[in-house]
C-alpha cells in the first residue's frame, strides 16, 4: 500500500517536472548555454575538451590523426572475411581508432561535416585502389528506401558521393537498391546477420553495371555479409569485378 503511494507521489513529480521544462519554454540559446555549462563539448573520441558545441565536433589532434596518409603496404589494408573467400575486401581505418566515432556521428547525429575529415582518408585508398584493380566506377551499398526515408539520408551514398569528388572516380548512388527491410545487422550476431541480408540487394539499372569494374563502399565491415551480398548481385547483374572498400573494419 505505502509503496504504491509513494509510486504515485513520484510519477506525479515527473509529470509536473517534465511539463515545467516543455519545450519552447526557454529561449534557444539560454538551454543550449545551460547544456554546455553542465555538460561541457568534449571530442568523442579522445574526451578532451572542445570549443562549445558546433562544427568540426572533433578535436584538431584527433582530425590531424584521421588525416593521415596511408603507410605501409596496399596489403596492410585488406580485410578477410572467412565467409567470403571469393570477395575482395579493404577496409581503410579500424573501428575502434576514432573513425568508427565519426560514422556514428555522421549517422545517428547527422553530422555530415563530418564528411569532409574522413572522406580524403578514404579517397587516397580508393584511387589506389582503382589503379591497382583497374576500376572505373564508385557504388555504395544501399539502405533500404523505408530506412532511408526513416533516417533521411544514406550514410554510404554520403560517403561515396565525397570520395567520388576527391578520388575523380565516378559514382551510380542509384544503380542498386535493396528488396526487402533487414533488421539493424548491429543488433544481429554472426549467422543471423548472414540470413538477414541474402537476397536483399538488387540492382536497378542493369545496363550502369554490365561489364564494369567497381569499387563498393560501406561505412562499416565487420563480418562482410552485407556488402559480400551486394558483390553477389552486382556479379549476378554482369559487373565484371567488384572490390569492397569500407571506410572502417570492425571486430565483433
Ligand atoms: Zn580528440
Amino acid at each position: 500500500m505505502t509503496t504504491s503511494v509513494v509510486f504515485h507521489t513520484y510519477k506525479t513529480n515527473v509529470n509536473s517536472h517534465k511539463s515545467s521544462f516543455r519545450a519552447g519554454r526557454f529561449p534557444e540559446f539560454i538551454r543550449n548555454g545551460l547544456i554546455s555549462f553542465f555538460f561541457p563539448a568534449v571530442c568523442p573520441i579522445c574526451k578532451g575538451e572542445l570549443p562549445p558545441e558546433g562544427p568540426p565536433w572533433i578535436c584538431a589532434a584527433c582530425r590531424a590523426d584521421l588525416a593521415k596518409p596511408m603507410d605501409g603496404e596496399l596489403d596492410d589494408y585488406r580485410r578477410d572475411c572467412d565467409k567470403f573467400p571469393l570477395v575482395t575486401f579493404y577496409t581503410r581505418f579500424d573501428y575502434d581508432e576514432g573513425a568508427g566515432e565519426v560514422i556514428r556521428q555522421i549517422k545517428y547525429r547527422e553530422r555530415r561535416a563530418l564528411l569532409g575529415i574522413i572522406a580524403p582518408s578514404v579517397a587516397e585508398l580508393a584511387g589506389v585502389l582503382a589503379e591497382r584493380y583497374n576500376l572505373d566506377m564508385l557504388l555504395p551499398v544501399p539502405l533500404h528506401r523505408r530506412k532511408e526515408r526513416e533516417r533521411g539520408f544514406n550514410q554510404s551514398a554520403l560517403i561515396a558521393e565525397s570520395v567520388a569528388a576527391e578520388s575523380g572516380i565516378s559514382c551510380q548512388v542509384r544503380a542498386m537498391g535493396r528488396a526487402k527491410y533487414t533488421k539493424q545487422q548491429t543488433r544481429l550476431k554472426g549467422d543471423r546477420r548472414l540470413a538477414n541480408v541474402s537476397g536483399a540487394f538488387v540492382v536497378r539499372d542493369a545496363a550502369a553495371v554490365t561489364g564494369r569494374r567497381i569499387l563498393l563502399l560501406d561505412d562499416v565491415i565487420t563480418t562482410g555479409a552485407t556488402a559480400a551480398h551486394c558483390v553477389y548481385a552486382l556479379w549476378a547483374a554482369g559487373a565484371e569485378m567488384v572490390v569492397v572498400l569500407g571506410v572502417a573494419g570492425a571486430d565483433r
